[in-house]
């Protein structure tokens, strides 16, 4: 089967000169969800914008991001952001339109559909992250949750199929997080999740990979990875207590 995502040999450095990423071999098969783990600075945020050709200056050399088969290059930029939707980490970066619809048609505008029917996928995005007439209000009087809804809405309107999705519970609160997991656990799509948050990891990423120093130094089930808690420390993370409590010690 043709991964959904493929890393080869993946290396990034910094135009100041700081190596980001190093070598990173990469598959990810459709419907796959999988966690991205690691440190502060370990490079999953410059991963992921590998993902859709956030870094200009990576388009014009040998490829090693390939999409459900396609190169990334700068000829199939347009065709690899309509099937890679990124979320932002700070949703603030996500959200400019005066109104939560406008925000979320933004993309499906720019894909070309006709009003109509950008209306209706906007209606149906909002339905899916359970925020159903919230479109006429303004994104910044939202709370944070609210705003990831949105932003998670804006990437279901472009249908596309793969979603990298950068710390999307960080700025949550406890129940935030446990909906926007359940929420998250409900689309159908390839998910690449990088995050701090092991318990989403556990409840939705059966495959997890631990990200150090730029290098891939951990690959597998994430039940087997994350429990490991030599590695988890080794790599400045620590084993999840939902493992804890399943494997007491
Ligand atoms: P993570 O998302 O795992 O915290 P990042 O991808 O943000 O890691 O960072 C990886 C490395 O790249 C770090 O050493 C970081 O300092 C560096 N880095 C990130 N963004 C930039 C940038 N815009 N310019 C220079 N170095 C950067």
């Amino acid at each position: 089967m043709t991964p959904a995502l493929e890393l080869r040999g993946l290396g990034y450095r910094y135009p100041d000169g700081r190596e980001a990423l190093s070598g990173i071999d990469l598959r990810v098969q459709p419907g796959e969800s999988l966690g991205l783990v690691g440190p502060n600075g370990a490079g999953k945020s410059t991963l992921l914008l590998h993902l859709n050709g956030v870094l200009p200056e990576r388009l014009d050399g040998e490829p090693s991001v390939f999409v459900h088969g396609v190169a990334l290059g700068r000829d199939t930029l347009p065709q690899i952001r309509r099937d890679v939707g990124l979320l932002f980490q700070d949703p603030d970066d996500q959200l400019f339109c005066p109104t939560v619809a406008d925000d979320v048609a933004f993309g499906p505008q720019q894909l070309g559909l006709l009003a109509a029917e950008v209306r209706e996928v906007v209606q149906r995005a909002l339905q899916q992250v359970g925020l159903a007439g919230f479109g006429p209000r303004s994104p910044h009087q939202l709370s944070r949750g609210e705003k990831s809804r949105v932003c998670l809405a804006g990437l279901l309107a472009c249908t596309g199929r793969v979603l990298a999705l950068d710390e999307p519970t960080s700025h949550l609160d406890p129940r935030g997080r446990r909906e926007f997991t359940a929420l998250l656990g409900g689309i159908q799509a390839t998910k690449l999740i990088a995050t701090h948050d092991l318990e989403l990891v556990v409840a939705l990423c059966p495959r997890v990979v631990v990200l150090d120093g730029g290098k891939v130094v951990a690959d597998g089930p994430t039940v087997q990875v994350l429990d490991d808690e030599e590695l988890m420390l080794a790599h400045g993370l620590e084993r999840p207590h939902v493992l804890r409590h399943r494997h007491p010690h």
